[in-house]
């Protein structure tokens, strides 16, 4: 079988997974020339920083128009190079890059804004206490093939706002969006050396831009590669945010609108032909409503149309690679011999020559199967009953991955009640998957889907420097904590502490009067 991408004398050959024709070569990078794109980011990096938020939001708008101009182009590249739909191209990938976009003009001020602090001991002590939002440097982010343009656009967005520069590392499955990306920061006008694309394989790329020097990794893909990147980052204390795999639970109660429960777990299992790292991979449906859902789940997989991503009446596309296929395979064999049964789909479709696999449904699966409890990210719905909310909360949290999470019931505020008991970084109830396309909703979880958060203005102070600046007055000669020692230093502290941290309005008061009397001014 072709490989989706040949790597070879510096050059990534990039194929349609749907076709397996060849899209373009792109000119990948060796681990040498990393260094001296660094070096390039880092000089542009000051002035970027110096010309303020407004500034960078100018650039930022014409980028905005770029999209817009571009939608019908940035969607085929994206299908042609990543296999999903026109549909997914423009919902998926486009909407999170421009709500990014609206998110940093509307919020990045008051989120960026330097905050003054207010303490009732900074008054007696002469202090002035504030706190800014500093840009890092250089930022590298290292991006995964399953969402190649909203992924890295959203995390360039966020550390540019800041002012810091970029080194983005594509994969090179989806290298020709690589390409598309500085294409449009390009055409937008951003200034050379602010975005640097550097394509070229994982390995060597990543382990250059270790060494770099940057001030901050952004790194969003496996556990494997993630953990590795978290040694390599601890040889040098470099910051690093980690967003990793997902084994995402989705819980129908007796009570849910069972055809939009089913609709629901149908379009998140399949969706980008489950190549999500917040996909539906495990479903919990209470015994006595599993029949029918089962039974609507099946009937939707079977509806869903296969085909190349560009033609209109496409619902699900190919993988991205032959190795996706052996995963889904490997996992569904594991099930089968174990017990399950497919009830829908469970081998590889051949109506195009590229890498596809029909939507699986399978039933009677457990916990000692792979595709329970290993990230599958392919196109598998296993679905599981259970009798009681605990013990389905209990199956929902028996998981290395916490990234997402979705209960389904007409009961809002129960299903909410049960979102806060799923150990995880994001809930929904009544749909999944979608919060990654809002700027504002935090995004990451727990356990092994990483560390840290991207979007949202938790996101955005990941890039920064968060520095404190006191400033005290010279009118005082001498510190109520600096030398000399004395027993009058003693019973200074004392009743400090009595009258800042002690309870009731005239103990205070007292405490305040005897602590008054130690301290010296000019
Ligand atoms: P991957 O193999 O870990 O690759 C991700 C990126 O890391 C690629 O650019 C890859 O480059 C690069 N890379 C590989 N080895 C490296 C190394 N030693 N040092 C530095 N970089 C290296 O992951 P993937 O297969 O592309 O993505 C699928 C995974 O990503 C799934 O587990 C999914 O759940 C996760 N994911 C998580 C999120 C989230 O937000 N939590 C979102 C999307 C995906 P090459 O392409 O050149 O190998």
């Amino acid at each position: 079988m072709t490989n989706t991408n040949n790597q070879s004398a510096g050059v990534i050959r990039a194929m349609n997974p749907a076709t397996l024709e060849l899209i373009r070569e792109v000119p990948a990078m060796s681990a040498k020339d990393v260094l001296g794109v660094v070096e390039k980011a880092r000089e542009a990096q000051k002035k970027w920083a110096s010309i303020g938020i407004s500034g960078r939001l100018r650039y930022f708008q014409k980028l905005n128009d770029q999209i817009i101009a571009n939608i019908d182009s940035i969607a085929e590249t994206i299908t042609i190079d990543n296999g999903k739909t026109l549909v997914e191209s423009v919902n998926s990938e486009i909407y999170p890059a421009l709500d990014m976009l609206r998110f940093c003009e509307r919020e990045a001020r008051s989120a960026l804004r330097s905050e003054k602090l207010s303490h009732p001991l900074f008054g007696v002590l002469g202090i002035r206490s504030s706190v800014l939002y500093e840009p890092l440097g250089v930022v590298a982010i290292i991006a995964p093939w399953n969402f190649p343009f909203a992924i890295p656009v959203t995390q360039i967005l966020m550390a540019l706002i800041v002012g810091n520069t970029v080194v983005f590392k594509p994969a090179a499955l989806t290298a020709v969006v690589g390409e598309l990306i500085r294409d449009l920061f390009e055409n937008a006008g951003f200034p050379e050396g602010v975005l640097n694309v550097i394509q070229g394989s994982g390995g060597v790329i990543g382990e250059a831009i270790m060494d770099s020097g940057v001030n901050r990794v952004a790194f969003t893909g496996s556990v494997p590669v993630g953990k590795h990147l978290m040694k390599r980052a601890g040889e040098t204390l470099t910051p690093i945010t980690l967003e990793l795999g997902g084994k995402d639970p989705f819980i129908v109660l007796e009570d849910a609108d069972l055809e939009r429960a089913s609709s629901g777990a149908v379009w998140g299992a399949f969706v980008n032909a489950g190549q999500v790292c917040a996909s539906v991979e495990r479903v919990y449906v209470h015994r006595k409503i599993a029949g029918k859902f089962t039974d609507l789940v099946v009937a939707k997989t079977r509806q869903l149309r296969l085909g190349d991503g560009r033609n209109f009446s496409t619902d699900m596309g190919p993988v991205i690679s032959e190795s996706q296929i052996l995963t889904v395979e490997e996992h569904i064999n594991d099930a089968v011999g174990k017990g399950a049964k497919v009830l829908a789909g469970g081998k590889r479709w051949d109506g195009l020559p590229g890498y596809f696999f029909e939507p699986t449904v399978l039933v009677d699966v457990d916990h000692s199967m792979s595709c329970m409890v290993e990230e599958t990210f392919g196109p598998t719905m296993p679905i599981m009953t259970y009798s009681d909310i605990d013990e389905a909360v209990e199956m929902a949290n028996d998981s290395r991955f916490a990234l997402t999470a979705s209960v389904w019931s007409r009961n809002e505020k129960r299903a909410e009640d049960i979102c806060r008991r799923i150990v995880t970084g994001c809930a929904t109830v009544n749909d999944c998957e979608y919060t990654y396309g809002f700027a504002v909703c935090p995004w990451g979880g727990p356990k092994e889907s990483g560390i840290g958060r991207t979007h949202s203005t938790h996101g955005l102070c990941e890039f920064a420097n968060i520095k404190n600046i006191c400033v005290t007055s010279p009118r005082f000669t001498n510190n109520l904590w600096w030398h000399p020692y004395s027993e009058t230093a003693y019973k200074r502290m004392k009743s400090m502490a009595g009258a800042f941290y002690g309870k009731g309005v005239i103990n205070k008061f007292s405490s305040a009067t005897e602590a008054a009397k130690t301290v010296v001014c000019k």
